[in-house]
């Protein structure tokens, strides 16, 4: 099954990480989870569902492509499903 045109990796924030894997926000403030629930509903509205995925980046200044936050540090793999 080739279905790669159906999957974008994506590079996202520890805080987008925990969400998107755990549904853990415990360390975090209102804006920071509206932020990244925002960025989830986004990839929804466009097709796809984000699930976790295996690499990471030990440091980066890029932009989260979930959240859009710009603080440097690590950055984690995420995958967009077409759903
Ligand atoms: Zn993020």
């Amino acid at each position: 099954m080739n279905n790669t045109k159906e999957t974008i990796k994506l590079m996202a924030c520890i805080d987008c990480l925990l969400v998107i894997a755990n549904d853990d926000t415990n360390e975090m403030g209102n804006d920071t989870v509206g932020a990244i629930r925002g960025g989830i509903k986004d990839w929804w509205a466009e097709g796809y569902i984000l699930v976790p995925g295996d690499d990471s980046d030990t440091f980066s200044r890029a932009r989260c492509e979930v959240c859009s936050s710009t603080l440097a540090g690590a950055r984690h793999e995420i995958i967009a499903l077409a759903r």
